[in-house]
């Protein structure tokens, strides 16, 4: 049997995003996360699956090291609320400085959504991808999911350069709360 999934983007979507987070200690998880991921999970029976880049390695800012320990207290944070992770899969590579091959995981690129489906047995026409960037919301159109774009401060720089690629959000919600309540509705109504 197929799952239905919903992929997050990590930092500014789960998670505070100051920019490269390298300390665990640093980590905050904003506001409705938790609830909305227990909710998605308990009552509608989606897998929760982080889809993060996560360049600064490629930068040489960070470690795989560092990445894995932010990654392993935000599982322990969400575990906290009981908002189980069913995965979290991230991109270390940038173009920049790493082989095309290698490159080839960074969203706005489908490859780790498809990854995911293909370990987790999910659908993608029956998930979705929430995220606070232009490259998100793409990386969930070119894996065929519906995509949503979380407000924030760049929201509107977010929007132009994907309009300028002629793309846009399924929808465009005000916080994870919005998002998480678009997601179980649309949801409802395909099935
Ligand atoms: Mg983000």
């Amino acid at each position: 049997m197929l799952h239905h999934a919903v992929f997050l983007d990590r930092d500014g979507t789960i998670n505070f995003d100051p920019g490269y987070i390298k300390n665990p200690d640093e980590l905050k998880i904003l506001p409705g996360v938790i609830e909305g991921i227990r909710k998605l999970k308990e009552q509608f029976g989606f897998k929760i699956v982080v889809i993060s880049n996560q360049a600064g390695v490629a930068k040489g800012l960070m470690t795989i090291e560092d990445v894995e320990a932010v990654n392993s207290r935000l599982i322990d944070l969400l575990n906290d609320g009981n908002a189980v992770l069913d995965a979290v899969y991230y991109c270390p590579f940038h173009p920049e400085f790493n082989t095309p091959e290698e490159s080839r995981c960074r969203k706005p690129s489908p490859e780790m959504i498809y990854k995911a489906a293909r370990d987790l047995s999910i659908d993608t026409n029956l998930s979705y991808m929430v995220g606070d960037r232009a490259s998100d919301v793409e990386c969930g159109l070119n894996a065929g999911v519906k995509s949503i774009l979380l407000m924030s401060e760049i929201a509107e720089q977010e929007l132009s350069s994907l309009h300028e690629k002629n793309k846009k959000p399924n929808f465009v919600a005000a916080n994870f709360f919005e998002a998480s309540e678009f997601i179980i509705k649309d949801f409802g109504g395909n099935n």
